[in-house]
């Protein structure tokens, strides 16, 4: 295989959509929201990059994705895309409250995530906060998070919300993805992503990306993740 990339299996029924989709090297040729395809546009993104190809089309059709590629790789949209558009097909709106969470494990992370939800998401009506803590105290955050519907966090901050705000409540979460989960585990955060998982709900979908396949990597995948595609990509995208 050319490029590198591993797509483990198919879905029964959606194989074919699948294919169709695998087979898309643009994100013109993905079924995505006419409102997503201008934000890439505007953003200039036209061509996708190999972890992108091989997990978009299996997150768009609602399996958990375990994804591991290199840092540079462009994991970032080939995760944000499906969380837009998995809310956006819900018609997710400003009642339904948190339909999405992103845990990345550094401020400096999440802020990069969230600058690229800014710019993809521009033309959606779904609204998006970081949870990251630092110099806003976590009160302001407080007032805010009920209405957000996209959070990307730190895991202290997220676990911090769920214990602390009285307001904040993810029980309609539909979509978790686990960022750089080899380094979350390395800051010592496995027991409050465990503390985190034990408060959202088992009927969603996760996408967990990784650079290193290490063995406390595979237990998260096994506590997080249902029946995932595992989606390796060695070579250059
Ligand atoms: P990773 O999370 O795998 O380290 P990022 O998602 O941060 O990588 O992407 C690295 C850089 O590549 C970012 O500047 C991002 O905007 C850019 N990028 C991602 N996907 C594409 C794409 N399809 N086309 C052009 N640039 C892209
Ligand atoms: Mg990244």
């Amino acid at each position: 295989n050319p490029l590198g990339v591993t797509i483990a299996k198919e879905g029964e029924g959606e194989g074919d959509r699948l294919k169709a989709y695998a087979g898309a090297k643009d994100f013109t040729g993905l079924p995505l929201s006419d409102r997503t395809q201008r934000g890439l546009k505007d953003s200039k993104f036209v061509h996708m990059t190999a972890i992108q190809r091989a997990a978009i089309p299996h997150a768009l059709c609602g399996h958990d994705v375990l994804g591991a590629a290199k840092t540079g790789s462009g994991k970032t949209l080939a995760f944000l895309i499906p969380v837009i558009e998995k809310l956006y097909r819900l018609k997710w709106g400003s009642m339904d409250g948190v339909g999405g969470i992103i845990i990345s494990p550094t401020r400096e992370l999440a802020i990069q995530i969230f600058d690229e939800l800014r710019k993809v998401g521009k033309h959606h009506s779904i609204s998006a906060g970081l949870l990251i803590g630092g110099r806003k105290g976590v009160g302001t955050e407080k007032e805010t998070v009920g209405a957000l519907n996209i959070l990307v966090c730190t895991p202290g901050r997220l676990l911090q919300h769920m214990d602390e705000t009285p307001n904040f409540d993810c029980s309609q979460l539909q979509m978790l993805v686990l960022d750089e989960a080899d380094r979350i585990l390395d800051m010592g955060f496995a027991g409050t992503l465990n503390a985190i998982l034990g408060q959202i709900p088992k009927e969603r979908q996760t996408m967990l990306f990784s650079a290193t396949q290490t063995r406390s990597v595979k237990d998260l995948a096994r506590l997080s993740l249902r029946d995932p595609e595992y989606l390796a990509v060695h070579a250059e995208s």
